[in-house]
């Protein structure tokens, strides 16, 4: 069974963060990844994703976005390019075409097992996403049969959905934009809307994330806020890639997008939705400019606010077999797939427990999760900190195992 010190699993942009702060300490380590670099970004994203965060924000530990336009966003396809190029300039020692299928304790270390042979390591870091899976709520087992399900991670463009309306259930990221595009293909589309987060792609003539950034709320840490399961569930912002235009459910209702609340049931055929919607606006309003006072207050002085989201009359019913909606997309989020993990570390719910990326297991890391150890942690540009961290953490393992090693023999 081969040996090394760290095993990485996965080679996404995450697992190549890590990989080169492990390197610039010199942690002999390997990168494990089932299929090739930058897989998600290969297999999982539609034909029009453009990132969310501008190019200048593609920033990774001792790489960055060079090209012509910091204000752009990146496709898939250029993304995958730039993974690429990064595992390339980085040397990061990826296996690709290996599928982890196990990783259990064994000694001081782990035994990672795989479908091309095992491998010992006294130090794991899970880097295999956050978002590996799309989660359908257990109420989409109750759609009648002849609508067809489709999740974003499935989804590739308009002309593989039938003709005929469309039901989009979640407002976040991906449910606002695959409405827009669905709607501007010519079908009648609903979004089904429950907690989202609202957000201008610009303010005060710059990018939103401009000032984000550069107030410092995405490196707000995970030990300073009140309640951080909840900062872990946030919903991602109500972003689309495309420079200076915000789409928003106002953008979106202006287009003539119906709005719905949150799907609450489907019952003989019938969504029922909640009555809440006007509540959930309120609230993401209230959020929003919450985080504009923040930019204010950093900034010195007031901006122009957006007007409040508009409520018109939204049904609280919508009969499924009525022949009106033909597709139904769930952009309700994702999930990591840690099934394999064969260490006790997971909590009820089945999620790894860990603080800030260390879990109790001596050794085991997680990458990439939603504000893992701070508020980007999940974005390309929270890998950077996050990995050097994590990094600093497993090399005083190593240092504290190898002292205890010696004392033994002495
Ligand atoms: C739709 C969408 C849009 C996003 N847009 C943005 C954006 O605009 N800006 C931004 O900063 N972030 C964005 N993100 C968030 C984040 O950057 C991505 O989710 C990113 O792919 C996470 O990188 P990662 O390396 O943590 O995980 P992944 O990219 O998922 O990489 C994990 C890797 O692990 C491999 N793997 C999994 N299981 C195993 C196994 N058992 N054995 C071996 N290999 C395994 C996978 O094949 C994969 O290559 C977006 C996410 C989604 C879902």
């Amino acid at each position: 069974m081969p040996d090394t010190t760290t095993v990485i699993v996965g080679a996404g942009h995450s697992g190549l963060a890590m990989s080169y702060c492990l390197a610039a300490q010199s942690v002999d380590h390997v990168v494990l990844e089932r299929a090739d670099v930058a897989n998600s970004w290969r297999t999982q994203r539609w034909d029009s994703l453009r990132l969310l965060t501008p190019n200048w924000m593609t920033r990774l530990p001792g790489y960055g976005y060079q090209g012509a336009d910091p204000d752009g966003y990146l496709d898939a396809k250029q993304v995958t390019a730039l993974l690429e190029d990064y595992a390339r300039a980085s040397g990061a020692p990826v296996l690709g075409g290996t599928t982890v299928t196990s990783v259990r304790a064994a000694g001081d270390g782990y035994v990672v097992r795989t479908d091309q042979g095992s491998w010992h390591a006294l130090t794991v870091v899970l880097a295999s996403g956050a978002a590996a899976v799309p989660v359908m709520p257990a109420v989409a087992s109750a759609v009648p049969a002849g609508i067809t399900s489709v999740t974003p991670a499935g989804y590739r463009n308009p002309d593989e959905l039938p003709q005929g309306g469309v039901l989009v259930v979640g407002a976040s990221a991906s449910g606002i934009q695959l409405a827009d595009e669905l709607h501007r293909s010519g079908r009648p589309v609903t979004l089904a809307v429950g907690e989202h987060v609202r957000m201008p792609r610009t303010y005060r003539d710059r990018d939103i994330l401009w000032w984000m950034d550069a107030a410092g709320v995405l490196d707000q840490r995970y030990d300073e806020v009140d309640d951080l399961v909840r900062a872990r569930h946030v919903p991602s912002m109500q972003l689309v890639g495309s420079p200076g235009r915000t789409l928003d459910l106002n953008a979106l209702t202006s287009a003539g997008v119906r709005l719905a609340g949150r799907l609450a049931g489907i019952q003989d055929g019938v969504a029922q939705f909640s009555g809440s919607l006007p509540n959930v606006c309120a609230l993401a309003d209230l959020k929003l400019n919450r985080l504009l006072d923040t930019i204010d207050a950093w900034a010195g002085m007031p901006g122009e606010r957006p007007a409040p989201t508009i409520v018109r009359t939204a049904p609280l019913r919508l009969d499924l077999r009525s022949g009106e909606i033909s597709s139904i997309v769930w952009a309700t989020g994702f999930r990591p797939d840690l099934s394999w993990l064969d260490v006790p570390v997971l909590d009820r719910k089945g999620r790894v427990a860990h603080d800030g990326g260390v879990t109790a297991c001596p050794g085991l890391y997680l990458l990439g999760m939603p504000f893992l150890r701070r508020r980007k942690s999940s974005l390309i540009d929270g890998a950077a900190n996050d990995a050097a961290d994590l990094t600093a953490h497993l090399v005083s393992h190593l240092d504290a195992r190898a002292g205890g090693r010696e004392r033994r023999a002495s």
